[in-house]
């Protein structure tokens, strides 16, 4: 607990108690650790429900900070600390074993906050969701009879084929409002031209949408027909990665362990067992292993090696990655929302966070203005190999050319990378899923949760109860398919779960010519 939750009286600082567990159905979970790969969200979880049942537990972190994507960065500045959100990360759950836990770990510290994201285009913010009196104001008389006339072209003379994410929007909302909404931020996300994702993509992301219901939607309001926006979500005090630091310390206070900078570095099997753990130096012989690496990384340590089947589909699973830049800069907020979404194509920047929306406590100085410029791309491109200070001097001319800060207002500034941020469905994916699933279904006190550890495009929800289901296997002896945690259950905002892959062509990225177990 950080000395400012301990000097505020409204914090109930008591630690939580151990309900403790009578006969856990797996033997020797009482006597041996079980032994946690990974302190993110789902490794966690896993470790504060174990301790909290009275079990001993060991996580395992790689790095020397808890919270994995969903950490928070902490730097000095004038004034205090600053925290930054790499990626923006809003507590919202319609799973109430979820939801019942971050207020459990939180208590008073669990902020409810409002939310607001506008698209910025053409040096104006315009609402999200597109509302019909705000974008005729700000596309003005000139660029609306050209979006106007372009639709009606395309309903004329549309493209014969409907084989791109281009050809599929162009002959639904018209060439320029494609050009305008459409191309810039999708580009941004998926890194190739919208020639190259696949019409059927857009089709299922923009299922249900049309120039008409939009622009109905625009005028005469939603009434629940488009997924409507959650206008509130909670969000702990000083960012996300006070929850995971709060849960380290209350897995500790339990009587478990949480072993910062110790990365897993191979798991010994036999006989459908993981024998023995490697880590930090040292060799643990686990009963029960909980895991959330990477699914290629688990291949990759598995000693001996799977099969060749499975060491080629591990080979095979791609990731997106992204680098946000965060800085302090002299001055009041550039913008009130919580982040904004930049639809202008001559800069890289996708989105752009403002840490004081979030929660006011991220930033001590109510003279600076603290945000986050995410840039998409894969880990080893050009992007990602440019030097730090290069790449904070990349983020305050984006911000001048978009009108929004000046580089004399720049305080301080650094870059995080966030490798494999965006586990990749590619044509394939499905398929190399299930060569790996079945190799581990073979491997009888090894459970994957998480994000990476089971390859989904998921939210921290979903991470966690991935993980809860994986300690009732152990404890109460059920028989949960983590694979089959229901997705319909987690509330996904923009990011539908997407079967479907975006690219025609799936781009070849460096990180995968690294070795399996990097
Ligand atoms: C841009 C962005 C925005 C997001 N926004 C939201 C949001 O608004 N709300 C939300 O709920 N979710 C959001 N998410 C998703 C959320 O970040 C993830 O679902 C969550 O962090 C996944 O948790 P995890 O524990 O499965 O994996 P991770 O967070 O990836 O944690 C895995 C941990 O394992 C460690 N590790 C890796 N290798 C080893 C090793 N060899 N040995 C030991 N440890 C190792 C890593 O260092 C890491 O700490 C967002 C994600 C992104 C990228």
């Amino acid at each position: 607990m950080s000395e400012v939750q301990k000097n505020n009286p409204n914090v109930d600082s008591t630690p939580p108690q151990i309900i403790p567990v009578e006969n856990p159905a797996t033997p020797g979970l009482s006597d041996q650790p079980t032994l946690i790969i990974g302190a993110g969200p789902a490794g966690l979880t896993a470790g504060y429900l174990l301790a909290k049942q009275g079990l001993p537990v060991i996580v395992f972190e790689a790095e020397d900070q808890v919270g994995g994507i969903a950490k928070t960065e902490v730097r000095d500045g004038p004034g205090g600390q600053y925290r930054f959100d790499l990626g923006g990360h809003r507590f919202f759950t319609k799973v109430k074993e979820v939801d019942d836990l971050w207020h459990e770990i939180m208590r008073e510290e669990f902020l409810k906050r409002p939310r607001m994201s506008r698209i910025y285009w053409n040096k104006k913010f315009l609402d999200y969701p597109l509302r019909g009196p705000d974008v005729i104001k700000k596309l003005g008389p000139v660029e609306l009879t050209r979006a106007t006339l372009s639709y009606f072209w395309a309903q004329i003379k549309p493209k014969g084929r409907e084989d791109t994410f281009e050809q599929w929007v162009s002959n639904r909302f018209g060439k320029r409002l494609f050009d305008l909404f459409f191309r810039s931020y999708t580009e941004k996300v998926w890194g190739v031209p919208t020639s190259e994702i696949r019409a059927e993509w857009a089709a299922q992301r923009i299922k249900g949408l049309s120039f008409f219901s939009a622009a109905k939607a625009a005028f005469f309001g939603n009434k629940g027909n488009i997924k409507t926006l959650i206008g509130e979500f909670h969000y702990p005090r000083f960012g996300p990665g006070q929850m995971w630091e709060q849960m380290t310390e209350d897995i500790e206070n339990l009587g478990g362990q949480v072993l910062m900078s110790t990365p897993v570095e191979k798991l010994e099997m036999t006989d459908g067992r993981v024998r023995k753990l490697h880590a930090g130096g040292q060799v643990y012989e686990p009963n029960q292993v909980i895991s959330s690496l990477p699914l290629r990384n688990v291949v990759g340590m598995a000693d001996p090696h799977p099969s060749p089947e499975v060491v080629a589909a591990a080979k095979g699973l791609r990731y997106r990655d992204f680098l946000t830049v965060s800085l302090v800069l002299d001055g009041q907020d550039l913008f009130p929302d919580n982040w904004i979404y930049i639809h202008e194509p001559d800069v890289m920047v996708g989105r752009i966070q403002n840490f004081r929306s979030w929660s006011p406590w991220m930033v001590p100085d109510p003279d600076k203005a603290c945000v986050g410029l995410e840039y998409f791309c894969f880990a080893g491109d050009e992007l990602w190999e440019t030097d730090d200070e290069e790449l904070v001097q990349l983020a305050m001319r984006e911000l001048e050319q978009l009108r929004l800060a000046k580089p004399e207002m720049l305080e301080f500034g650094f870059a995080t990378r966030v490798p494999k941020a965006y586990p990749m469905y590619d044509m394939d994916y499905a398929d190399r899923i299930k060569a790996i699933r079945g190799w581990l279904d073979g491997i009888e006190n090894l459970q994957q949760v998480g994000r990476n550890g089971l390859h989904r495009y998921n939210n921290s929800d979903h991470s966690m109860l991935t993980a809860m289901r994986a300690v009732d296997n152990l404890v109460k002896g059920t028989d949960h398919d983590i694979w089959a945690v229901n997705a319909e259950s987690v509330y996904h905002e923009e990011e539908k779960q997407d079967q479907q892959q975006p690219y025609i062509v799936t781009p070849e990225t460096r990180a995968q010519e690294k070795p399996l177990h990097e």
